[in-house]
């Protein structure tokens, strides 16, 4: 391991963690959408992504934000409200941006070292909706420093969760029904952890039989509904197992803030107006068993980034696997979360632009 730099080689880091955040943030099987989150300490300041800002964006836009981090973990220890609210700790003097920091700020500041990436990891995501998750996990991590914490919302609760393993001093976390976190003292270090984790954990998608984007489109057309941006969306249409899954609920927070609670599938013969008809909404995506996804005509980059992700998943899960979703408390809390308003307002306003 070698030392951490100092601060004479602060520039040098962050110019590091912006190539490395880009290219975590431009690969859909780690990050999709604004998802994921890194950060690096500097004495008492955490640089942190803002929330809503895309990792894929950071060598074009400045992403990062500036907290002080003492008070916000003290506001953690003392399960002080007020520690879901990390724009509150933020140093406004070096923010000329004034964008919030990440929702997942406080997951950050709780590991003491220096540099940290959390990223929606499907292979990760695909073993951490399990609920032998930890058996599974537990073989092919063997070896490494690392924790399982079962599910919480972002914010205190998964603060509070992530806080117990703090003496163990882990650089690998499993977020249930979330995530990955790896941390190192090095950008370089951070980046050959998240590697090396991500291989233990692969997991072979089923392949799938091509879409029938024909017929797809002659379901969309007039219908309020289109094709989804990357044709990989459509793979959970096209095996019945990752359908299965799909229909089973939500598996992790972002696919309820992007494209709602669980999935809507389509009964044979069904149009999208149809669907609506049946459920009385219009889905953000609608799945048709053996043809493919549609996505509502006004879905935002964010919602095909989510759609992809859900195929990437579910083709991931073998089938029978036992599944642990998001409960319907759990669901609710995502969805009336303020935190998570602001994040769907940014993406809301990003896509009108
Ligand atoms: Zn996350």
């Amino acid at each position: 391991m070698t030392s951490a730099p100092d601060t004479a080689d602060l520039q040098a880091e962050m110019a590091a963690l912006r190539a490395f955040s880009a290219a975590v943030g431009s690969d859909p099987s780690l990050t999709q959408a604004a998802g994921g989150n890194t950060s690096i300490k500097d004495g008492d300041t955490l640089w942190i992504k803002a929330s809503g800002t895309w990792l894929a964006h950071a060598l074009e836009r400045d992403i990062m934000v500036p907290v002080e981090m003492t008070p916000l973990l003290a506001a953690v220890e003392a399960g002080d409200p007020a520690a879901e609210q990390a724009h509150r700790f933020t140093i406004a003097a070096r923010n000329p941006s004034g964008l919030r920091p990440s929702i997942e700020t406080t997951v950050h500041a709780l590991m003491p070292q220096r540099v940290v990436a959390h990223v929606h990891c499907v292979d990760t995501i695909a073993l951490a909706v399990r609920t032998d998750a930890v058996a599974e996990l537990g073989q092919r991590l063997d070896g490494f420093n690392w924790a399982y914490v079962p599910y919480h919302r972002p914010g205190l609760p998964l603060a509070k969760g992530i806080a117990l393993h703090r003496a163990q001093r882990p650089d690998v976390l499993i977020l249930g029904n979330h995530g990955l976190v790896v941390a190192a003292e090095s950008v370089a270090e951070a980046e050959a952890l998240l590697r090396t984790v991500k291989q233990h954990l692969r997991q072979d998608a089923r392949p799938t039989p091509p879409a029938d984007t024909k017929r797809l489109a002659q379901l969309a057309d007039a219908a309020g509904y289109r094709l989804p941006a990357d044709r990989a969306a459509h793979a959970v249409a096209l095996d019945a197992a990752a359908t299965a899954i799909a229909a089973g609920g939500s598996l992790y927070p972002d696919h309820v803030i992007f494209l709602g609670v669980g999935s809507t599938v389509a009964q044979p013969g069904e149009t999208p107006a149809d669907v609506r008809r049946r459920i009385g909404s219009a889905p953000a995506s609608i799945l048709f068993p053996g043809l493919g996804v549609l996505m509502r005509a006004d879905a935002s980059a964010s919602a095909d980034a989510m759609a992809r992700c859900l195929a990437d998943v579910a083709t991931r899960i073998p089938k029978g696997a036992p599944l642990r979703y998001l409960s319907e408390d759990e669901n609710h809390e995502l969805t009336n979360w303020d935190a998570e308003k602001y994040r769907q307002k940014l993406d809301a306003a990003a896509a009108k632009r």
